[in-house]
């Protein structure tokens, strides 16, 4: 047996295809001090037993570059290493039966393109005749990919190895990892079976035992296995060979051709969760009892597709286990609990075509110290804690693997494993016809459904059966008065002697304030990135309290927990869960709030921007005096316990101003009239405050400077390549959501980083980046420009501003 190094740079958990990418892409960068340690053999995991569908198209710009890759570097790794992969650029082919199928699939090759990705729009008889055994009864259309590919997982992952070990990397198999050591919040290394191995970086590749390795350290992988099936028949006479795969993801169904025979697999509806009780501890190249009744409905609609299955015999029937997270995305990046630990894990059924692109961002990651460009989709940190929640992760995986190749509607919501986090309002806003929506497990009332009507989505492409009743709070919300419900946000206290020194290094506005001002601030990185974007409330000399989004609550307390320097007098609460909020927003706040206070109101005594503790109801709030939809509004941040009286109290006096309820479909298109920027879609760690439009919020010269400053003042120097600018339809039917190219003149510039119908404006409104090849842009450069928005491969003309097309000078908020 190969004797284990005392210590390596990074230990790499886990010798599936991720495992062995991470090695080999850790080479490529030079970083040859690297470790791979495999319990059994390289792939007895889930790798050996892949399908080998190599597919470009997801569902956001950024996966779709990742997949990219990885077709890119199989292509070339047998020439490379030497070690046959069996990858074939066979194209594929994906059907659609239905017209928002259709759509779908255009709407992603219009995304495409926009990246130099092939792809060509087939009729139902061009599909029949590049796939002859197909039956084209029912199909409206089909999209072509000619670069999408096939390959062997056990091959290209031996490849990887191969190249990996070329580089120095180190690949000992039949070693277990049983611990991870840690010292002072920081990985110092792992133990085996074997002896201990010192590590300055571990990254957990242990597939759908990544859940337990992570729980070893506390650290949060939310994963859980199912069963997935696949059929490989006997040969089949006239199966033309190469064939391009098939997907039709309207009967759940994926084809390939190998050797003359075809593997059909499966990602039906309700799929059959595995292993809750823990992966059995031998189990390796193993495979799970076959279920001819489970896959019998899946088989039927198959056969109509490709009816040569219907006489074909079955040589195979293969059941085995792979891994899938709550939102049906891979888990990517360092965690959040644990310096220095990282995880590539949860690949969804999509990890050989995810295995190069996730291996080589995350070997730059580590090497870097931070991701190589946006990676929010996959990273770890959106993850909430309770999500490694058993329970949660069986009842969610039921439904996660049919949703692979289910319509992925706009807005779309899980239906499995719901009403798990709830605010302290939300039976009171059910009553009211809230339809719940959910983000990280937290069920946020996304609009309300009128009297009479269900509080259910009918989903498509087009206006949805909520558009007309969120038109009527966004409405209420510019005209009277709305009331959400943001109990969701994070919250967060920084308190102690250091605290404000801590922030004030954080934050890129000043937040050396008086007491009970709101700050509007961005978190940068020290390339100017936006870490993340948020208000600071000054509590106290030695206090803040701190407001982000549900999304990034584990991100952004991360960063700042991390940002408190050794030694320094300053602790981190997260009190998320210690208060509800309701925003109260529109003209008729104020009045609606006076009859509920005797605190005086008055923009003289209560500006924008500021804080107070007041009383509202029987209970102690505060209340800020901000607002994310551009009305006159107040947040009311109250402790949970009296958060139904206060509610109470508010809609019993609202009648008398027109209070309306109000959900986040409405907030989220009061917010994109106003351009206010939503972290995750318009801002991320790859944007500055100056590309965004964001400049406001920079405190140039405060004493100390701040994180970020350096890089802002190149780039303030070097002058803009890329800017945000706000983007409305000249077509009053059509909707944007995002990720749709943007031309100007004929040429591509950019993409839809987010969208939504705007009601007071009238048309679909969308915000996005511009560039013009590297080139400094003026504002007379865009506002010169003649603008489309492409839709499903048809572009639409469009008005592009770098104000907001709704109250440009801010008359209504300070008012
Ligand atoms: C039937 C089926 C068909 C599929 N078809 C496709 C397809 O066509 N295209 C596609 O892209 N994807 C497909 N997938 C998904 C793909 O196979 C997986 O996403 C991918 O193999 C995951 O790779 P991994 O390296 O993360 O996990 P694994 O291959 O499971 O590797 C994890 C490794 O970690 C090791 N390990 C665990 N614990 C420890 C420890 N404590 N110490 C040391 N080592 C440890 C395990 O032994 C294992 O080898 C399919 C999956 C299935 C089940």
């Amino acid at each position: 047996m190969e004797s284990l190094p005392a210590h390596a740079r990074v230990v790499i958990i886990g010798g599936g295809i991720v495992g062995c990418s991470v090695a080999y892409h850790l080479a490529k960068r030079g970083c040859s001090d690297v470790l791979l340690l495999e319990r059994r053999r390289l792939t007895c995991g889930t790798t050996w037993h892949a399908a080998g569908l190599v597919g470009q198209l997801r569902a956001t710009h950024n996966l779709t570059r990742l997949a990219q890759y990885t077709t890119q570097l199989y292509a070339g790794l047998e020439r490379e290493t030497g070690q046959a992969t069996g990858f074939r650029q066979v194209g594929s082919i994906a059907v659609a039966a239905s017209e928002p199928r259709l759509e779908e699939l255009k709407r992603g090759a219009s995304m495409a393109r926009s990246f130099g990705l092939e792809v060509e729009l087939l009729s139902p008889g061009e599909a029949g005749e590049r796939w002859p055994l197909l039956s084209t009864a029912g199909l409206v259309g089909a999209v072509y990919l000619p670069k999408d590919g096939q390959t062997n997982p056990v091959d290209t992952t031996q490849a990887l190895a191969r190249g990996a070990r070329h580089g120095g990397v180190r690949i000992i198999e039949n070693v277990k990892v049983t611990a991870i050591r840690s010292a002072h919040g920081r990985v110092t290394g792992v133990a085996t079976e074997q002896g201990e191995v010192g590590a300055d970086a571990i990254v957990n590749c242990a597939g759908m035992w990544a859940r337990e390795v992570g729980a070893w350290a506390e650290v949060n992988v939310p994963l859980h296995a199912a069963e997935h099936f696949y059929i490989v028949t006997e040969p089949i006479t006239g199966l033309a060979s190469p064939l391009p795969i098939l997907r039709d993801a309207d009967a759940g169904a994926y084809f390939k051709e190998d050797t003359g025979k075809l593997l059909v697999g499966w990602f039906e509806p309700h799929a059959k969760p595995w292993g809750e009780a823990g992966i059995p501890e031998n189990f390796a190249f193993d495979q799970l009892p076959a279920d001819l009744a489970h896959i019998e409905p899946m088989f039927a609609q198959a056969m109509r597709r490709v009816p040569v299955l219907a006489s074909a015999g079955v040589q195979v029937f293969f059941n085995g286990p792979e891994s899938f997270t709550p939102d049906d995305r891979y888990l990517l990046g360092e965690t959040p609990e644990l310096a220095g630990m990282y995880v590539a894990a949860g690949f969804n059924s999509i990890g050989i075509q995810s295995a190069g692109g996730a291996g080589k961002v995350l070997a730059d990651w580590i090497i870097d110290g931070h991701p190589p460009f946006d990676l929010w989709d996959v990273d770890i940190r959106r993850c909430a804690a309770f999500q490694r929640n058993k329970r949660y992760l069986r009842e969610r995986t039921e439904e996660t693997l049919g949703l692979l190749y289910a319509m992925h509607w706009p807005f779309r919501q899980p239906q499995s494993a719901r009403g798990v986090r709830k605010s302290a309002l939300h039976d009171r806003l059910a009553a009211a016809g809230a339809c719940f929506g959910e983000v990280a497990g937290y069920e946020r009332a996304n609009w309300f459904a009128p009297p009479g009507s269900e509080p259910r989505y009918e989903y498509s492409y087009g206006r949805q059966n909520w558009f007309a009743a969120s038109a009527a709070e966004h409405q209420a919300v510019r005209e009277r008065v709305g009331l959400f419900d943001q109990s969701s946000f994070g919250k967060f206290v920084l308190k102690g002697g250091d605290a404000a020194a801590v922030l004030a290094r954080i934050c890129a506005n000043d937040v050396e304030v008086p007491l009970g001002r709101v700050v509007y601030t961005q978190w940068l990185n020290e390339r100017g990135g936006i870490e993340a974007d948020l208000t600071v409330t000054r509590e106290a000399a030695d206090a803040y309290f701190i407001v982000t989004s549900c999304a990034t609550q584990t991100r952004d307390f991360s960063w700042l927990t991390r940002s408190i320097p050794g030694g320094s007098h300053a602790v981190a609460l997260d009190v998320s869960s210690a208060y509800a909020v309701l925003g109260l927003m529109g003209p008729r706040s104020r009045e609606l709030l006076a009859t509920l206070t005797d605190a005086d109101l008055s923009t003289a005594a209560f500006p924008f921007a500021t804080s107070r503790i007041i009383d509202v109801g029987y209970a102690r709030v505060r209340v800020s005096r901000i607002t994310y939809v551009g009305e006159l509004g107040y947040e009311l941040y109250i402790p949970t316990e009296f958060a139904q009286s206060v509610y109470d109290a508010i809609v019993s006096a609202g009648g008398a101003f027109g209070l309306r309820l109000a959900g986040y479909h409405a907030m989220n298109s009061l917010r994109m009239e106003k351009a206010y920027r939503h972290w995750g879609h318009d801002v991320s760690d790859e944007d500055t405050p100056l590309e965004a439009g964001l400049g406001f919020a920079i405190a140039w010269e405060k004493p100390g400077g701040f994180l970020g400053r350096e890089a802002l003042l190149r780039q303030r120097e070097g002058g803009l390549a890329r800017r945000l600018v706000a983007v409305a339809l000249e077509h009053p039917d059509r909707l944007l959501y995002h990720n749709e190219p943007l031309w100007r003149n004929g040429r591509l510039v950019g993409r839809i980083s987010s969208g939504m119908f705007g009601h007071t404006v009238g048309t679909a409104l969308g915000l996005g980046y511009v560039s013009d090849g590297g080139a400094a842009l003026s504002d007379e450069w865009i506002a010169a420009g003649r603008y489309e928005v492409e839709l499903a491969t048809e572009r639409i003309p469009a008005r592009v501003s770098l104000q907001p097309f709704y109250d440009p000078a801010r008359e209504r908020v300070k008012c």
